[in-house]
């Protein structure tokens, strides 16, 4: 059964068959075949293919082409944009090109070579910090404020991701780390946690109610919340690089800061300058810190600190050791 369509070629309507047939698109010089639906007439076997199923498959041809030369696809385009929080518009103007440029490579047009190594250039943030600087004066002030302070913001992630001792505590063998990865975000929000609920929190009182939850929490569930690992220290249990770990917390991410404090004697005490994200912990994580935060509320430092020397799994380690999980069956709270 044909459709009747106007026919260019016999300049009348005539029956038109629907098949599936190929189409070859040629980009940049290279041929790249697609299927489409033709209509054929039935009269003189002239050929038409709608407007938007040709799109379609130039669009196709012109991803084929992408992958093949290593180009960003349109949705490639699209993140690194959004990366930087930026409107096509935006972006297009600090890259000094034409208004609706990024709308068009986002919408599928193919970029240009050199476009392409330009775009790929500012997924890094310090080449976005660069490009920045040098084309200040292409934007207004406040676009260059905003992409600065959001490009800063990406670099400190990246720096904290990419930090010695984050990679170190990933590198440590699964026993160490509660046959868990070591995840700073999560550390980090175990720390909000506890500074949040407890009034005064000391450092070292923070340092056992870690090693209490990420302990307790393989107990219960065979793994721990965040990796961390510990060491045998003179006090205690300690997460491993705990200094470099605070460091990342207090100049890094900016969530907490110490303040010196003098009662029975001279400590730190956690200030906690953001909220703690509960979104990063399953049900069984929130009760294992809920189960440790009500135990350990009200005792002193000294007291949690006496208790884990009571734990096997300091008792059986010596100074400096890294602890291993499989001691967290004998955790007793
Ligand atoms: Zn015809």
């Amino acid at each position: 059964m044909g459709n009747k369509l106007f026919c260019t070629e016999c300049f009348n309507d005539k029956n038109f068959d629907k098949q599936e047939g190929i189409i070859t698109h040629e980009v940049r010089g290279e041929q790249f075949q697609e299927t489409v639906t033709k209509y054929i007439c039935e009269n003189c076997k002239e050929e038409i293919i709608n407007d938007k199923d040709f799109d379609k498959s130039l669009l196709k041809s012109y991803n084929k082409y992408r992958k093949k030369h290593d180009l960003l696809l349109p949705r490639d385009i699209k993140n690194i944009r959004n990366k930087y929080d930026l409107s096509q518009r935006a972006l297009s103007r600090l890259l000094g090109w034409g208004k609706v440029t990024i709308h068009r490579y986002e919408n599928g047009s193919l970029q240009s070579t050199a476009h392409d190594q330009m775009l790929t250039f500012i997924k890094e943030p310090n080449n976005m910090l660069e490009l920045l600087e040098k084309n200040k004066e292409n934007i207004k002030n406040n676009l260059y404020n905003k992409i600065k302070n959001k490009t800063e913001k990406l670099m400190v992630k990246n720096s904290i991701t990419d930090n010695i001792y984050v990679k170190k505590l990933q590198s440590i063998p699964k026993e160490y780390r509660g046959d868990n990865d070591f995840n700073i975000d999560k550390f980090c929000n175990i720390v909000l946690f506890f500074s949040q609920n407890i009034n005064k929190l000391w450092k070292t009182k923070l340092l056992k109610l870690i090693f209490y939850s990420e302990f307790l929490n393989y107990k219960n569930n065979c793994t721990s919340i965040a990796g961390t690992p510990f060491v045998h220290w003179q006090h205690g249990p300690v997460p491993k690089h705990m200094f470099a770990l605070l460091d990342i917390l207090i100049e890094d991410y900016e969530v907490i800061e110490l303040e010196e404090f003098i009662e029975f004697y001279e400590g730190d005490i956690i200030n906690n300058k953001k909220q703690f994200n509960n979104s990063l912990f399953s049900n069984e994580e929130i009760k294992t810190l809920e189960y440790v935060l009500a135990h350990f509320k009200d005792s002193t430092a000294s007291e949690i600190r006496n208790k884990t020397h009571t734990e096997k799994a300091y008792k059986k380690t010596n100074p400096n050791d890294l602890i291993s999980y499989n001691y967290a069956y004998n955790i007793n709270i």
